[in-house]
């Protein structure tokens, strides 16, 4: 991987190619990187209730607890609004639990399932202009803004990298991005600003690129214990090899 520090700023397109930018020259061979490094990840659905419940059941958990917990759902079956509506609330406990304690997640699932239920048209919202697919993730409360932006991506095919802190934490371990000049617990959301400004605005690039940057700030690159000792991106980390203080 090329040393990718001071890497981002203004970017122009890379001469003879309009479609790439600068960005996708520092960002591409860590995605690249990643994909090498873990198992395939599962695309996020592009089903946009699908997508909803994959996205609740997937916060505070594993990816293979909520791929185990989504796959037991799809046993019932109830992944649809009027199949989850109408399944036995046992069978749904059941299979929620698979990726903790299900009581709130049950709760976010019937929120959202009351949602489509109401708005029908929400599926293809959220697939149409960008003004109007805003507007109807925000009514799903439960996927939150990072989640929503998610969202218009996967299931609405919009170009946005959503501002997930893991990757604004990745980004400024790495030294692509600056730490922000504000406290500690905002950084990571403003570096992830920062990192979804200059990323180049192509679905195809952007899809894998948050898949595989939330995993790797979730399993290896993590708030308290970065494994760097086994994370590929460790030669080029800035983060890797400052000195440790004493
Ligand atoms: S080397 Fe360490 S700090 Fe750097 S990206 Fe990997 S896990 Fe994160």
């Amino acid at each position: 991987m090329a040393a990718i520090a001071s890497m981002i700023g203004p970017t122009p397109a890379v001469p003879g190619r309009s479609d790439v930018t600068n960005a996708e020259c520092w960002l591409s061979p860590i995605v690249e990187e990643l994909k090498h490094f873990y198992e395939p990840q599962p695309e996020a659905p592009r089903d946009a209730f699908v997508f909803y419940l994959w996205y609740v059941l997937g916060q505070r958990t594993t990816p293979a607890r909520r791929d185990a917990a989504m796959a037991a759902l799809k046993r019932i079956p109830a992944l649809t609004p009027d199949a989850v509506w109408k399944a036995p609330r046992a069978k749904l406990q059941a299979a929620i639990a698979y990726v903790g304690p299900p009581e709130e997640r049950l709760h976010a699932v019937i929120a959202g399932v009351e949602v489509f239920r109401r708005y029908r048209e929400i599926e293809r919202a959220v697939r149409g202009p960008i003004l109007q697919a805003r507007r109807s993730t925000r009514l799903l409360r439960a996927l939150g803004p990072v989640g929503a932006q998610w969202m218009l991506l996967a299931a609405g095919d919009h170009p946005i990298l959503p501002r997930h802190a893991g990757v604004g934490r990745l980004a400024m371990r790495l030294g692509v991005v600056p730490p922000p000049c504000c406290d500690g617990a905002r950084a990571p959301w403003r570096a992830a600003r920062v990192v979804a400004a200059t990323v180049p605005r192509d679905v195809r690039f952007l899809k894998p690129a948050i898949l595989y940057l939330s995993h790797h700030a979730a399993a290896t690159c993590t708030v308290a214990e970065p494994h760097c000792r086994v994370c590929p991106l460790a030669v080029d980390c800035a983060y890797a090899h400052a000195p440790v203080v004493s």
